[in-house]
């Protein structure tokens, strides 16, 4: 019991409900069907690069995303 159950309980129902939006709309919940991430903004202006999507293999499907998890 505590402030910090309450901001984890949060945070978990807060994935929840964006893994099923993604999941409707049939795109990975890591990189919004993207098929990548991008680092911090200063970084990105650094490398101007993006990472691959671990999630969803870059594929950026949900289908994808649930097989990698
Ligand atoms: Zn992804």
């Amino acid at each position: 019991m505590g402030l910090l159950n309450v901001f984890g309980d949060w945070i978990e129902k807060r994935n929840v409900r964006r893994v099923e939006i993604c999941k409707s709309q049939g795109m990975c919940p890591e990189c919004q069907g993207k098929g990548f991430n991008m680092l911090g903004t200063e970084v990105y202006m650094l490398n101007s690069s993006y990472y691959h999507c671990a999630g969803c293999n870059g594929s950026g499907t949900y289908f994808d995303w649930v097989e990698n998890t």
